[in-house]
């Protein structure tokens, strides 16, 4: 596949590899941590690497304990739209919120933490989930001339999803490696996340393709 050999602008995004996605954490992905060893493997072979960390407050809106009556993975509207309600996770500072120890990107030079607004959750890497309110991420890749995404981690469905359909709307090339992702699939949404990838150009590969697997 001659158009995925490497660009200097190239930049792996390893989504949200942190204890609580993983088996053991409070909103665990099947095989969550089974992304690890090839992410790693894929990092030796990016110049550039950037990592995304779920950080919310206490209390977050996105959690399903904060309103009464209601059940993990429910969805409900907020005012700035439909939200699937979630189990705590990832609490700023918890042992749930760190990366897994066994992460190994040591070149990662960003660390774009998101969804630290309470009131707001932030599925993608670029928007918080009004999808109008900026993470600063693109124009951090815009300004170090960084324009192609190659996106892994957690989970495919959600945090992968939409930042995969942002990056394509605000002009990215975007190449999901999917057997660097897990998925939480719940009510349908897997195979939507896989529609959706398609209808908004990104190129879904497995590792095998980049030549480092
Ligand atoms: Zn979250």
């Amino acid at each position: 596949m001659a158009g995925l050999m490497r660009q200097a602008g190239d930049v792996l995004l390893v989504v949200d590899v942190q204890y609580d996605f993983c088996p053991g954490g409070s909103l665990a992905v099947t095989g969550g941590d089974e992304v690890i060893p090839l992410v790693n493997r894929l990092a030796q072979s990016f110049a550039h690497a950037v990592l995304t960390q779920d950080w919310h407050p206490r209390g977050h809106l996105s959690f399903a304990s904060q309103h009464p009556g209601r059940k993990p993975f429910e969805t409900m509207p907020l005012p700035y739209g439909m939200q699937t309600l979630w189990p705590d996770h990832c609490v700023q500072g918890t042992p749930g919120a760190e990366f897994h120890k066994a992460l190994d990107v040591p070149r990662a030079e960003l660390v774009l933490r998101k969804g630290f607004r309470r009131e707001i959750d932030s599925y993608s890497a670029f928007f918080e989930n009004d999808r109008a309110t900026p993470t600063g991420l693109a124009g951090y890749l815009r300004e170090r001339g960084l324009g192609r995404l190659f996106i892994a981690g957690l989970a495919l469905d959600f945090c992968v999803r939409w930042s995969a359909e942002d990056a394509r709307r605000l002009g990215f090339e975007v190449v999901v490696i999917e057997d660097a992702c897990r998925a939480i699939d719940t009510g349908g949404s897997l195979a939507a996340a896989r529609t959706a990838l398609v209808d908004c150009g990104a190129k879904l590969v497995p590792s095998l393709t980049l030549g480092c697997a």
